[in-house]
């Protein structure tokens, strides 16, 4: 405050610009070979200090710029204003963000961010995306939920770096959405899955796929686990080679893979449960006790009827977290059908079990008619073959069905 006081008004320009006078030299002039190694990482430590001081006072010279609604004169949006000012040293998105921390400083809803970034405790891009968060799901938040998380990420954002604070803000984007919205968006992006051979040339078809995060998310973690580099694959045989293939070749030799054993799959036995899906949310939302949704490994969000319907199969494994976020063990035998269950019920009921679905067994989930969540057991009067729509449909309406030893009957 002392030195603040110190300052006259008009020179604050003057004294910053003597400041990086300074910089500039230091830069340019200071012998660094000089410096104890111990100091080389300090003066690093305060160069940080320097840059995310400066941007904090840009923050809090935004906030005046909008309460006296500078640039408007000219035409300028208020971004393209500071960027203008700022000669080159912000980028678009820099300058948004702090054009949008500026003005969220002047609400009285962001009085106590208003102060955490004035005393540069909090990033101006953190708090950058705690109001964008804010101001995306304000329409449609419960406001108690949407101000508790709000609240709590002001607090302790500090000590998170931006990646980690990202993906917190993508949870608490997909918890604070209502899940009729979640499953409505999902329902609009199954129907934009795409799959269509765009062209071919010199001898290669070149395909486009164009998928939901699920979607997604079950093709890359199926690929994966079958693209590490296979050194036996050697053209010559040479002992300690590498795998000659690009890792663009090999995700393509996996799929391929994935496609054949589909096809060769003997009747009512594919997927074998060596790849894995992590869905993480928390038992009270699977339950649907409260507002939430899954995420999956990307961040994207899953509504709960659709991490039920992913939770009814094999390879698949919700990360369900207790109250404490500890992750509980829902026990592998005890919901997944084995083999021998599968073949049963391929035998039992020919292909998917809804009323005049043609999908043989192979290409079906088992699904557990009475969830393994609500203490469905894993057997075969409580399972049920569906095909991938049909299983989808039967989690959506929350369908319910009579299983007898000769086969399904659903009530719609
Ligand atoms: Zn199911
Ligand atoms: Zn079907």
């Amino acid at each position: 405050m002392s030195a603040a006081a110190a300052i006259e008004p008009k020179s604050l320009v003057e004294v910053l610009r003597s400041m990086a006078e300074t910089l500039r030299d230091l830069t340019r002039e200071f012998p660094t070979w000089s410096l104890p190694e111990a100091e080389v990482g300090a003066v690093i430590g305060q160069a940080q200090q320097v840059r995310q001081l400066s941007h904090s006072l840009t923050a809090v010279l935004a906030r005046e710029a909008d309460s006296r609604g500078l640039g408007s004169d000219d035409g300028l949006s208020r971004t393209d204003w500071l960027r203008s000012q700022a000669e080159g040293a912000l980028d678009g998105p820099e300058a948004a963000a702090v054009t949008r921390v500026g003005a969220a400083m002047n609400e009285p809803r962001w009085a106590r961010l208003a102060e955490r970034v004035a005393a540069s405790e909090v990033p101006v891009a953190h708090a950058a995306a705690i109001v964008r968060l804010h101001d995306d799901v304000a329409r449609i938040a419960d406001p108690d939920h949407l101000a508790a998380i709000i609240d709590t990420m002001v607090e302790e954002c500090h000590v998170l770096g931006r990646r980690e604070l990202a993906r917190l803000v993508a949870h608490a984007r997909a918890t604070l959405k209502p899940p009729a919205e979640v499953e409505s968006e999902e329902a609009g992006l199954r129907l934009g899955r795409s799959f269509r051979r765009v062209r071919s040339c010199a001898g290669f078809s070149v395909f486009e796929l164009r998928l939901d995060p699920e979607g997604a998310a079950i093709v890359e973690s199926a690929v994966d686990a079958l693209s590490a580099p296979r050194p036996d694959l050697c053209l010559d045989g040479g002992v300690g080679e590498v795998d000659p293939r690009t890792p663009a070749t090999r995700r393509a030799d996996a799929l391929l893979e994935i496609v054949g054993r589909g096809v060769a799959a003997p009747e009512g036995v594919t997927r074998s449960p060596r790849t894995t899906l992590v869905v993480t949310m928390s038992l009270e939302a699977l339950l649907e006790q409260v507002r939430g949704a899954g995420l999956l490994d990307t961040d994207a969000a899953l509504s709960p009827s659709a991490v039920r319907r992913l939770a009814c199969e094999a390879g698949i494994v919700p990360m369900v977290l207790g109250a404490r976020s500890e992750v509980l063990d829902l026990g592998y035998t005890q919901r997944l059908f084995t083999p021998a269950q599968r073949r049963a019920l391929a035998v039992r009921d020919g292909g998917c079990s809804f009323p005049d679905c043609t999908v043989p067994p192979q290409w079906c989930d088992a699904h557990h008619v009475v969830h393994w969540l609500f203490g469905g057991r894993t057997d075969l009067l409580n399972g049920a073959l569906l095909c991938g729509r049909h299983h989808t449909v039967v989690h959506q309406r929350g369908l319910t069905a009579t299983v007898a030893a000769t086969g399904v009957t659903w009530h719609l």
